[in-house]
């Protein structure tokens, strides 16, 4: 058998390698060139996501590119510590969740899928693709080459194309209503709590930063305003976005000042984006998988964890079952339900970061509340206990290590 996979991103050279597991040859084509694993933002790969890179052997590797993350500490805009959100899994032996700069780890997992013998083809954008049925499905590219596979999985990110192939009537990623910005400060971490993100409910922005065990300090700001069009993106220097980003927080408690004047900007206006209920993921010998198929908003921390997922549950499933079609059946089974609730917790976190002074007395006293009692590490280990593999996947028995 052979699959084509659109996108070589997070999910794309992942779903290769479980593939590459189960005995199906694939081929990855990626619209950019190769990754730079410099450039970019950071996010966290909690337990559940790393117990999905440990079954196709590459956790070490992924986790030696970042550091460990154990909680968020949530502060408000006076200095004063709300709440502390443990991100570990209450299964004994679980690796802590890592921080990990996004292009370095699609970097990283592309060289390994590479090293494995499997074929990336760089700055090949897919625009469309047919299936004839009994598995023959070609895909057509931008450079108006094609491909021809017995299916196409769609790892295409939150503006799939794919996506819109299967389904043309498929929902459009929603925008969140937050900018993100990303950045990075040299030996600043003296004195700060590490292996936590602190999370800073500013009065006009989000701020979050966490210490890296060099003493370096990376950050980011979510500030709530309407989309950022390409045009105001080219025509605004990073020294600019630096300046207005600094004003932002010149009347609150906390860093983010310091580290945004002293700190070099690595990400600047993106439009975040979340992709809720996708009716369908699959038609035919074609299905999207990650972020192409539920996007959940960034402070849910699990987009990259829920594609990792995806990539090695649809691997198994194609290995398991006897057709195309019963493995598709059987992998929106074991996934929609866990990656719908996701996006919905996501959607929660979004929709209180800035209110407005009442709303923010009010905003402290329930995010302390709901972090003492309700949202502890118990209350999250349906999020970070799951193992691809494991009791969901029908009883079979647990992926392990390549
Ligand atoms: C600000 C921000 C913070 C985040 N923080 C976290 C976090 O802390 N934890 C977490 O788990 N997740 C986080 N995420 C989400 C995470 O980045 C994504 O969920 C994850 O990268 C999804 O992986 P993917 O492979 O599905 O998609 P992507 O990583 O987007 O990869 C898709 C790939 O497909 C390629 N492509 C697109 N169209 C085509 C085409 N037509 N043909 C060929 N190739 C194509 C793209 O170039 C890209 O390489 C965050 C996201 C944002 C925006």
């Amino acid at each position: 058998m052979q699959a084509l996979i659109a996108g070589g991103g997070i999910a794309g050279p992942v779903a290769a390698m479980a593939l590459q597991q189960a005995g199906i040859e694939s081929t990855i084509f990626e619209s950019h060139a190769r990754a730079d694993g410099q450039v970019g933002s950071y996010f966290t790969v909690t337990a559940n996501g790393l117990a999905a890179l440990d079954a196709v052997g590459v956790l070490d590797a992924a986790t030696g590119a970042g550091f460990p993350t154990k909680r968020n500490a949530l502060w408000n805009e006076a200095g004063r510590r709300l709440a502390t959100l443990p991100l570990d899994s209450t299964l004994p032996g679980s690796p802590s969740a890592h921080t990990i700069k996004r292009s370095r780890l699609a970097q990283l997992l592309q060289d390994e899928a590479v090293r494995r013998g499997i074929r990336i083809e760089f700055g090949r954008r897919l625009i469309d693709a047919t299936d004839a049925g009994h598995g023959r499905v070609t895909a057509t590219f931008e450079d108006g080459g094609e491909a021809h596979g017995d299916l196409l999985v769609g790892a295409d990110g939150v503006h799939s194309t794919v996506r819109r192939i299967i389904d043309p009537a498929a929902p459009s990623a929603r925008y969140v209503g937050l900018t993100n910005f990303g950045g990075f400060t040299e030996d600043a971490g003296r004195g700060i709590e590490p292996e936590a993100w602190h999370l800073i409910f500013g009065r006009r922005a989000f701020f979050g930063y966490q210490a890296t065990p060099a003493g370096d300090v990376v950050w980011f700001v979510n500030l709530p305003r309407s989309k950022i069009t390409p045009e105001e993106r080219s025509a605004t220097t990073a020294a600019a976005w630096k300046r207005q980003l600094r004003e932002l927080f010149v009347q609150d408690d906390g860093p983010a000042v310091e580290l945004i004047d002293a700190g070099e900007l690595e990400l600047a206006a993106d439009n975040t984006h979340d992709l809720g209920h996708v009716p369908t993921w699959r038609r035919g010998s074609m299905i999207i998988i990650g972020d192409a198929a539920h996007a959940p908003a960034p402070s849910s921390g699990q987009g990259a964890s829920m594609a990792i997922e995806d990539a090695v549950v649809l691997a198994w499933a194609l290995g398991d079952e006897p057709s195309i079609p019963d493995a598709f059946a059987t992998y929106e089974r074991l996934r929609r339900a866990r990656v719908e609730k996701i996006v919905a917790w996501g959607a929660r976190g979004s929709s209180h970061k800035v209110p407005g002074p009442f709303g923010r007395i009010a905003r402290d006293v329930m995010l302390r509340l709901v972090f003492r009692y309700l949202v502890t590490e118990k209350s999250l280990a349906w999020m970070y206990d799951y193992r691809v593999g494991g009791e969901e996947a029908d009883g079979r028995e647990a992926m392990t290590a390549a």
